[in-house]
């Protein structure tokens, strides 16, 4: 049996009454746990497994296969995270951009924290969507994607007002600017966003305020990257989406 921590990812129904749940934990990565008569009511284990729920359980971990629960020591569910339609949609986005990056049972033990650190922060109230946008820059050298956002690609020099560039995998400086007609255009505070959304620790980003405009511009890259870089569309990044689009 071992000790560890973990965050619920998302539960799945099995044959009729069972449970198939993700969970990241915080010492064996991405682990799916089998829960047997996980959907009846009075499953005490069950309750401490919901979605969005952080905990410390008790379990046999396995490796090639399903991995048991036995306890639940502690848990805490993200109350305004689960309560709240919009929010949720955001997290379970950044959830399934984890799902993405990472393999089953690759132990990412700071991958952990700066969920835990981001799900804190966003319980009290820090804004849903600059974070979604952390990861989703965070996470793009993992999916292999290695843009430069710091410094000119041609050059090299970082003291110049820099743009994005897709011809260059990153930013060019003024002096280069007319290299790529197709430039981004981007004004000095979006860089600046961007770069600390890159490497800022989550207390720094949690204290961003973005205003609507320059919002709209971010959604706009990180759409733009991932779309020409890493290549995934998940089902909840479509519902973020579309609440966009209705609002
Ligand atoms: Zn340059």
């Amino acid at each position: 049996m071992e000790k560890f921590r973990g965050i619920v990812f998302y539960r799945k129904k099995f044959h009729d009454d069972d449970l198939l749940i993700k969970v990241l934990t915080d010492i064996y990565g991405k682990k799916t746990f089998f829960l047997k008569r996980g959907r009846k009511t009075r499953n005490r284990l069950s309750y401490g497994l919901q979605a969005f729920t952080i905990g410390e359980y008790i379990g046999k971990i396995s490796d090639k296969s399903f991995s048991f629960i036995n306890e639940v020591i502690t848990e805490k569910i993200y109350q305004k995270i689960y309560q709240d339609i919009e929010k949720s949609a955001y997290v379970q986005y950044i959830f399934s951009l984890y799902d993405s990056a990472f393999e089953d049972s690759k132990p990412i033990a700071n991958w952990f924290q700066l969920l835990e650190c981001s799900l804190d922060a966003i319980e009290n109230n820090a804004d849903t969507p600059t974070l979604t946008h952390a990861f989703e820059l965070k996470l793009l050298n993992v999916f292999g994607v290695n843009l430069d956002f710091f410094s000119c690609q041609i050059c090299h020099r970082r003291d110049l007002p820099l743009d994005l560039s897709f011809k260059y995998d990153g930013m060019i400086c003024m002096n280069h600017f007319e290299k790529d007609r197709y430039r981004f255009h981007l004004t000095s505070r979006i860089v600046r966003c961007i770069q600390v959304l890159k490497i800022g620790s989550v207390k720094s980003i949690a204290k961003m305020q973005i205003d609507p405009k320059n919002m709209k511009t971010l959604d706009f890259i990180c759409n733009q990257i991932y779309s020409n870089y890493v290549g995934i569309y998940p089902k909840t990044k479509s519902f973020i989406d579309k609440l966009h689009r209705s609002s």
